[in-house]
C-alpha cells in the first residue's frame, strides 16, 4: 500500500490537491485518503505535480535497419523512458518481406520480454502487404495489436500504393483497429535525394532539401481524402509543418476519423541544426527533418485547439561516433532517426506549459491520457481514476536542470536537445504502485515490464 499525499494532481480534465492512494498495484482513490489500515508508505508530494505514468506511442527500440540495430537494447531503452516519466511505450514491430505478421509479432515480443522494464506494446509495421498476411489482421487483433502502421515513403522499402492504403483503410473500419501512417511522398523524396546527390551534394546539410514540405504535405493531404472517401481510422504520425496542420484541421472538421501526432523536435528544434557546418548535422538527420520557426508555432497552436491528438518521440537513436558516420558519402546512407524517450515530459512542459501556450492538464492529455485512449490502453494506462493501474510520476515543477547525453540515460553518444535548460523534472515514477526511479536511480528488474493486450476503442475518443 502506498499513499502519494499533499500534492497537486494534475489529470486531462483537471488540477487539483489531494492525495492518491495505491492498493495492490492499481488507484485505490484520488483525492480524500482513505482510512489506511494495516503498513503503509507514505511519500510527501508536497510542491510537487502528481500525474499519470506518461505513455510514448512511437519508439523504435533496437530496430533493425540494414546491418544495424537502433543502440537502445529494450533495458536501456525502457529505463531512459522510466527516467523520462514514461511508463508505458508502443514500440513498432516492423514485418519483413515474405514474414507473417503475427510471427513478427512473436519474435518482437521475444525480444522485449526478459529486458523491458516498462510495460509495453506494439504497433505493426507492414512492409509486405500480400493478401494472406493481411487475412492475419483479425488474429493479430486478438494478440494484442490495435494499430497497424504503413508508409508513403521510403520507395523499395516499405512505401506501399495507394491501392494498398485504400484496402488497409477499409479494413480498419471493418474490423476496427488504426493505421499509423508515414506520410511523405516517396517519389519526390526519392526524386529529390537523386538530383542532389547527382550534383555533388551529399553532407547531412543536405537532407532536409530531400525531404521537402511539399513531400509531406501532398501525403497528408491525400491520406486524409483517402481516409474521408473509405472512412478508415487514420493517426498521421510525426507531423511536422503548417500545412499539414491545416489539412487536418480541415479534415476534422469535414469528420474524417482522424488523429494526428507530433514529437518534441519538431516542438523545439529548427532546421538552424543542417546549417551547423561539418557533419555534425546528422544528429538531426531523421525524416521528416526539422522545420521552420513558424511551423513550430502551427504545432503548439495545433496543440492546444486539439487538431493535433499526441506527442510521441519517435526515438531512434543511432550512435553519432560508428553509426551515424555509415553516411558520410552521402547523406542518404545516414540512419534516419534520433534519441527522445528520456526527454519528452520536460521538454513538453517547459516549453509548452512554461510558456503557456498548453495548459497543465493538456501536457498530461497530450503525453499521458490521448495517447492511452488513441492506443487501446484506456483507461487502465494513461489516467488517475479507481481501478487504472498505479502509473504515477512525481514531477518537481521548480527544477532548473540542463539536458545533455552525460546525464541521460539512452544508449547513445550525443542528446538531440544538448545543452537546453529547462525547469520542471521527473523526481520519482511509480509502474503498478511499485517505486522504480527514486533520487536519480532505477531499481526495476530487467524484464519487469508487461507486454500489454491493446484494444482499439473508438468510443474512449468521443
Ligand atoms: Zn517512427
Amino acid at each position: 500500500m502506498l499513499l502519494i499525499k499533499n500534492g497537486t494532481i494534475v489529470t486531462s480534465t483537471g488540477t487539483f490537491r489531494g492525495n492518491v492512494y495505491v492498493e495492490n498495484g492499481r488507484i485505490h482513490s484520488v483525492g480524500e485518503t482513505p482510512d489506511c489500515p494495516g503498513s503503509i508508505e507514505t511519500v510527501d508530494a508536497a510542491g510537487k505535480l502528481i500525474l499519470p505514468g506518461a505513455i510514448d506511442g512511437h519508439t523504435h527500440i533496437d530496430m533493425p535497419l540494414g546491418k544495424i540495430h537502433s543502440s537502445d537494447s529494450y533495458l536501456t531503452g525502457t529505463r531512459a523512458a522510466l527516467f523520462g516519466g514514461t511508463t508505458t511505450i508502443v514500440d513498432y514491430a516492423n514485418q519483413n518481406k515474405g514474414e507473417s505478421l503475427l510471427k513478427t509479432l512473436d519474435d518482437w515480443k521475444k525480444r522485449a520480454e526478459n529486458e523491458a522494464v516498462c510495460d509495453y506494446g506494439f504497433h505493426m509495421t507492414i512492409s509486405d502487404p500480400e493478401e494472406r498476411f493481411l487475412d492475419e489482421i483479425p488474429a493479430l487483433l486478438d494478440a494484442g495489436v490495435s494499430s497497424l502502421k504503413c508508409f508513403f515513403a521510403y520507395r523499395g522499402r516499405l512505401m506501399i500504393s495507394d491501392d494498398t492504403f485504400i484496402r488497409l483503410m477499409e479494413l480498419s473500419r471493418k474490423h476496427g483497429f488504426l493505421v499509423n501512417l508515414h506520410a511523405e511522398n516517396g517519389d519526390m523524396v526519392e526524386d529529390a535525394t537523386r538530383r542532389l546527390l547527382s550534383e555533388g551534394k551529399t553532407g547531412p546539410q543536405f537532407h532536409p532539401l530531400a525531404h521537402p514540405r511539399e513531400a509531406e504535405v501532398e501525403a497528408v493531404g491525400r491520406a486524409v481524402r483517402l481516409a474521408e472517401k473509405t472512412g478508415g481510422n487514420l493517426n498521421l504520425v510525426h507531423i511536422t509543418c503548417e500545412e499539414s496542420v491545416k489539412l487536418i484541421a480541415e479534415g476534422k472538421k469535414r469528420g474524417v476519423s482522424l488523429f494526428a501526432e507530433t514529437c518534441p523536435q519538431y516542438l523545439v528544434l529548427t532546421d538552424a541544426k543542417y546549417e551547423i557546418p561539418g557533419f555534425e548535422a546528422a544528429k538531426w538527420v531523421l525524416s521528416p527533418p526539422l522545420r521552420k520557426r513558424h511551423d513550430q508555432n502551427a504545432l503548439w497552436e495545433g496543440l492546444y485547439d486539439g487538431t493535433l491528438d499526441t506527442v510521441g518521440t519517435d526515438h531512434c537513436p543511432f550512435f553519432f561516433n560508428k553509426q551515424k558516420t555509415l553516411g558520410k558519402e552521402g547523406f542518404d546512407q545516414i540512419p534516419n532517426g534520433a534519441p527522445g524517450i528520456e526527454d519528452r515530459l520536460e521538454l513538453l512542459y517547459h516549453f509548452g506549459v512554461g510558456t503557456g501556450k498548453i495548459s497543465l492538464s493538456q501536457w498530461v492529455d497530450l503525453c499521458c491520457t490521448a495517447p492511452a485512449k488513441r492506443y487501446g490502453l484506456f483507461p487502465e494506462k494513461g489516467d488517475l481514476v479507481p481501478g487504472a493501474d498505479a502509473d504515477i510520476v512525481v514531477f518537481n515543477p521548480e527544477k532548473q536542470h540542463t539536458i545533455s547525453a552525460g546525464n541521460r540515460h539512452m544508449n547513445v553518444d550525443y542528446n538531440a536537445f544538448e545543452g537546453i535548460s529547462v525547469t520542471g523534472r521527473v523526481e520519482q515514477v511509480f509502474l503498478r504502485g511499485t517505486p522504480i526511479i527514486r533520487n536519480g536511480n532505477c531499481s526495476a528488474e530487467p524484464g519487469s515490464g508487461n507486454y500489454l493486450l491493446r484494444q482499439y476503442k473508438p468510443e474512449t475518443d468521443k
